[in-house]
């Protein structure tokens, strides 16, 4: 099933890959916390409805309320799908760039094993790639100290 989805998102990228845009503009409000190069390698794509990737397999293991449940931003790989509303919400671009770094970290395959078994275990909003990123973005939006978000996630996985 992972590898099943991580084809889909590759599909996707590519299909997205002349609409996306990159992150290196919030080099000045990010500064501190994303480097100009973990930046320069990270893209968003505005999209009405985000995609996903509606795998009878995915409901079958449980996780057709994740499918289904209406967020504003998704993360696949280096690049992450927002809806028009939230263009604008910094918080919410440094939200998706704290899972570009668990991405990284992570790897592909890791990654989705890691994702799919916390929501499973816990649901999304308790899951603990899902609380660090929350944690990071309340930092961020509330001024807090600067800390190197990439090196700090491949440190704590
Ligand atoms: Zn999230």
């Amino acid at each position: 099933m992972i590898y099943s989805i991580e084809a889909w998102i590759d599909e996707t990228n590519a299909k997205f890959a002349e609409q996306r845009q990159s992150c290196s503009q919030f080099a000045e409000p990010f500064a501190g916390f994303y480097s100009e190069a973990f930046l320069a390698n990270a893209y968003f794509v505005v999209v009405e409805s985000l995609p996903k990737p509606d795998l009878p397999e995915l409901r079958e293991a449980g996780l057709g309320d994740f499918l289904d449940m209406d967020v504003q931003g998704i993360t696949y790989k280096n690049t992450y799908y927002i809806v028009p509303s939230v263009v604008l919400d910094l918080r919410l671009h440094f939200h998706e760039l704290v899972h570009v770094s668990q991405w990284d970290a992570l790897g592909a395959i890791g990654f989705l094993q890691r994702y799919i078994t916390e929501v499973q275990t816990f649901g999304y909003a308790e899951a603990p790639l899902e609380k660090i990123a929350y944690a990071f973005d309340y930092h961020f939006a509330q001024g807090g100290q600067k800390v190197d978000i990439p090196s700090y996630i491949e440190n704590n996985l």
